[in-house]
């Protein structure tokens, strides 16, 4: 009786430990990165207040906890590149203190200065956001953009001899009157890297697949976070809940793959730029690229770049979605130079970008947060990548 009913126990518990496995992704884990990632701790993951080294060694010790292999001394590919960055930031016009983020940006190459209730006139240069001046002259101490429908911000890699404003649409005056600003900055160099580990295939092992993601994104203007929870966190947690899954022995696939959270992209592919320059293994080695950015939506489907190059990898995905019932469609679309896939493609290497549509309207500005994200088609996504994963390259039986 006892042994019958231990039998049962046993047979249910590896029922459920089945399920468990077949279902793949965990949410909770996935979430908790996302919210860790994207975190004032990190600060955006940019150039101020080391922001995104901090990302890379915590990347690090977690590719560590999950059983990733390092493939060289550690797992991360150090590289360096300039950047223009902002420690603190105010605009006052007509006496009213701005909200930076909301109300104006700085343009991402703007030079520093400041001023005291400066008087509209020929020391500024006004102007909307349509209709930038030809040239400049050089009696301006300050340029002022107006009218944007949607700041967005960016990555300067120079410096303009100039502070340089973005104002909103909705925070731009009738009459601007007075100007007063602080912009303090510095334009040099800063430490970034990749961060690399590796799983090996049971059977076929010299095939690699990347999963990638980008784990940088924009950092702060002044004391205002930028924290690109979809953009990128959401990615690079569904890059660590896949490293997770995988790196358990009863589910090691059987070709290898290789996870890459990359460095610097919002900088203009810097770190894929480096990594395909230096790889670590041979390029001509990696059967498909898998790039992950943009992974919080989902609601209207799931985009392919570079799908028209990749036609069996689209294939793939759009059959087994089908199948089971996943995302609403699986849309694709010509190459762009828009994510880490790209330097991939350039060097030949069959590379596609997957990002989600729906969901998320925030994009490089203060308000893509955490707390904002549902992540309701995150387990969707899941089990589609790892159903690709686990068929890819056998074009696909689902
Ligand atoms: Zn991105």
């Amino acid at each position: 009786m006892k042994s019958r009913l231990y039998k049962v126990a046993l047979s249910l518990a590896l029922a459920l430990s089945c399920t468990v496995v077949a279902s793949g992704q965990d949410l909770v884990y996935a979430r908790q990165q996302l919210d860790t990632l994207a975190s004032e701790a990190f600060h955006g993951r940019g150039y101020v207040a080391r922001g995104q080294q901090l990302a890379a060694e915590y990347l690090l010790r977690e590719f560590q906890r999950l059983g990733l292999q390092p493939l060289s001394d550690n797992y991360l590919q150090p590289f360096s590149l300039e950047v223009n960055s902002f420690d603190s930031v105010l605009l006052r016009i007509n006496g009213r203190t701005l909200v930076p983020g909301i109300d104006y940006l700085l343009y991402p190459k703007s030079g520093y200065g400041e001023a005291k209730k400066l008087k509209s006139g020929n020391k500024t240069a006004i102007f909307n956001y349509q209709n930038p001046p030809k040239s400049g002259k050089p009696s301006w101490e300050v340029l002022l953009e107006t009218g944007h429908p949607k700041l967005t911000w960016s990555v300067g890699r120079e410096t303009w001899p100039l502070p340089y404003f973005q104002l909103s649409g909705a925070a731009t005056p009738q009459k601007i009157k007075t100007i007063s600003y602080v912009v303090r900055g510095n334009f040099r160099a800063h430490q970034a890297a990749n961060v690399i580990g590796y799983l090996e295939g049971s059977s076929n092992p010299d095939s690699v697949l990347v999963i990638c993601a980008h784990y940088d994104h924009l950092g702060r203007m002044g004391s205002t976070l930028f924290p690109g929870a979809n953009d990128n966190a959401s990615g690079t947690a569904l890059l660590l809940d896949l490293a997770r899954h995988y790196s358990r022995p009863e589910n090691t696939p059987a070709y290898s793959l290789l996870f890459i959270a990359f460095g610097a992209e919002e900088a203009g592919l810097v770190g894929s730029t480096y990594y395909v320059n230096n790889p670590i293994l041979p390029l001509n080695r990696i059967s498909l690229v898998l790039n992950l950015d943009l992974m919080a939506g989902g609601s209207q489907g799931l985009m392919m770049v570079n799908a028209l190059k990749n036609p069996a990898a689209y294939q793939a995905l759009d059959s087994l979605n089908k199948a089971h019932s996943l995302l609403s469609s699986i849309q694709k679309r010509d190459n762009a130079a828009n994510s880490d896939h790209y330097p991939f493609s350039q060097k030949g290497v069959p590379a596609v970008f997957l990002y989600t549509m729906g969901d998320v309207t925030a994009y490089h500005d203060p308000n893509d947060r955490a707390e904002k994200l549902q992540l309701q088609h995150y387990p969707a996504v899941f089990e589609l990548l790892q159903r690709f994963i686990q068929h890819w390259p056998n074009r696909i039986q689902p």
